[in-house]
């Protein structure tokens, strides 16, 4: 069985440390790799990598850089296929999904071709007699990135395609459950002409990640993942001294107004809910209908998700793929039997689903909840599967309220045909991303992309201008040449004359 590395200063390399952690494909349950643990030397040798090659990148010039950015868009998109299948094949995602996380990852890349546009500074003349003041923004150095198993080229690619076009190098940690891709992407950046050493990854888990948050020569860490985790990596991070942005989980709520297009809302509910197996930190798992809207809604969704396609990812009728691991599939199951000892009413059941010819794979069927309450374990805490709660409220203002007050706030949508409701909404939501009549509003790669509240820790979203800002630092510089200069020392503050 194949065992997979690392890939440090410009090379494959094969893992020595004595921990390997087993890769399994979801839908067959079968391992399909073997996964090398970085030792502490083998992540130390990825840091001094991108140490050594981080003042040559930093001084190469940005339109420069961009063309490295714009031959590995060119690469990633010749070998997109390839890469949608290695994440079916890890995650269980269909490829149709997988193939669409691909494209929004290279959406990223053609941002990052425009860095000389994104770090032009600013200039004033004259700022006193003769005194000019410039602002340019300059790399940080080696940052690193932690991602999680959801979306194995997307996250990543939210990531080092800005810090590295920015002057940066870069570290990426991707989820040891889905590691191929990152590898994969590694030896397309070095084809599209990233000198060795700006572009490393090292695979592992937690001491790996510990050894990243405390080195002192990382000088920025941006993580993707659960909220527990994600504030451990900032605070531990923040006390080595480093930038932090560190992106959570989420609840994301759906209000479905009386005056909503019904089709429309049970189509939105349907892939926001169960596409990816709910596995996207985007998917809508939470339904609030307003009023009377509650029970054809909930009819029309139960008679949808029963006649869902369920299959592996590489069956290109299916809808739907199983869950990541035969861990997490038991942790979303003993969340439905929670559901329904909590006394939620359970319209869809999808525990113990078996397909025939997978038996060995993990899958869950789609679950609906009816009647769900904002005490309840199944409301309070995110799931990550396939399992959708309905919570009815009386009116706009219940309906807003119960979503403002949800600990989490990634993102949150309305369904309404009325202006007002969606304006009313969007200005008063406490979420960091809102949907109108849109079910899964993930910002395009040169809008930012980040939660509120405990969706996120650190006080940048993650790419567009926001990134840009994350992984530069700024500097200004007052400048006199010698005509400007006056004789004689000023022990006064400077003021400008
Ligand atoms: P996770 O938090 O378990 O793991 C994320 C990363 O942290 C992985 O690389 C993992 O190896 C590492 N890690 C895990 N435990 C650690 C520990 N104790 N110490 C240090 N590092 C550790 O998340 P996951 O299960 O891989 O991904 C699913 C979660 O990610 C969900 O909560 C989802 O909402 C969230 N997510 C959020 C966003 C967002 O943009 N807000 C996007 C995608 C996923």
């Amino acid at each position: 069985m194949q065992t997979l590395g690392h890939y440090i200063n410009g090379a494959a390399v094969s893992g020595t440390g004595p921990r390997t952690l087993p890769v399994f494909n979801p839908a067959t349950g079968a391992q399909g790799a073997n996964l090398s643990v970085a030792t502490a030397e083998e992540v130390e040798s990825a840091i001094a990598a991108a140490r050594a090659a981080f003042p040559a990148w930093a001084a190469t010039p940005p339109l420069r850089r961009a063309r490295v950015m714009f031959r590995f868009k060119e690469l990633l998109e010749k070998n997109a296929d390839e890469l949608a299948v290695m994440i079916s094949n890890e995650h269980g995602k269909v490829v149709s999904d997988a193939r669409g996380e691909v494209t929004r990852g290279i959406e990223v890349v053609e941002f990052a071709c425009g860095i000389p546009e994104l770090l032009k500074g600013e200039y004033s003349e004259n700022v006193g007699t003769n005194v000019d003041s410039y602002a340019v923004r300059q790399a940080l150095g080696v940052c690193a990135g932690i991602t999680p198993f959801n979306f194995p080229v997307m996250v990543p690619l939210w990531m080092f395609p800005v810090a590295i076009a920015t002057g940066n190098t870069f570290i990426l940690k991707t989820s040891e459950k889905v590691p191929s891709a990152a590898l994969r992407m590694a030896e397309l950046l070095s084809e599209a002409g990233a000198p060795k050493g700006v572009f490393n990854v090292v695979n592992g888990d937690k001491d790996v990640v510990d050894q990243l948050l405390r080195d002192p020569h990382i000088a920025a860490v941006s993580f993707v993942g659960s909220t527990p985790i994600a504030q451990y990596v900032f605070t531990t991070a923040t006390a080595h001294g480093k930038r932090v942005q560190a992106l959570g989980g989420a609840k994301n709520h759906l209000v479905v107004m009386p005056d909503a297009d019904l089709d429309q809302a049970v189509d939105a509910l349907m892939g926001a809910a169960y596409g990816s197996a709910g596995e996207r930190c985007m998917a809508i798992s939470v339904a609030v209908p307003v009023g009377p809207i509650a029970e054809p809604l909930v009819a029309r969704i139960a008679e949808r998700a029963r006649a869902l396609k369920i299959g592996p990812g590489s069956d290109k009728e299916a809808e739907m793929g199983p869950l990541v691991t035969a861990a997490h599939r038991a942790k979303v199951e003993s969340y439905i039997a929670r559901g329904e000892a909590e006394g939620a009413a359970l319209v869809l059941d999808g525990r113990g689903l078996t397909l025939q010819g997978n038996e060995g794979g993990y899958f869950t069927g789609p679950t609906l909840f009816d009647h769900v309450t904002p005490e309840m374990t199944i409301y309070r805490e995110e799931i990550f599967g396939p399992v959708l709660s309905v919570v009815r409220r009386d009116s706009f203002e219940a309906a807003l309220q119960l979503v403002n007050e949800h600990e989490f706030g990634n993102g949150a949508v309305i369904y309404t045909s009325d202006g007002d409701s969606a304006r009313s909404f969007s200005n008063g939501v406490l979420a960091g991303m809102v949907g109108i009549n849109v079910p899964i509003p993930v910002p395009m790669a040169f809008h930012s992309f980040g939660g509120w509240k405990r969706s996120i820790f650190g006080d940048h979203a993650i790419h567009g201008r926001e990134g840009v800002r994350f992984y530069t630092r700024l500097k200004t510089t007052t400048a006199r040449w010698p005509t400007g200069i006056r004789k004689g020392a000023d022990f006064a503050m400077p003021t400008m004359r």
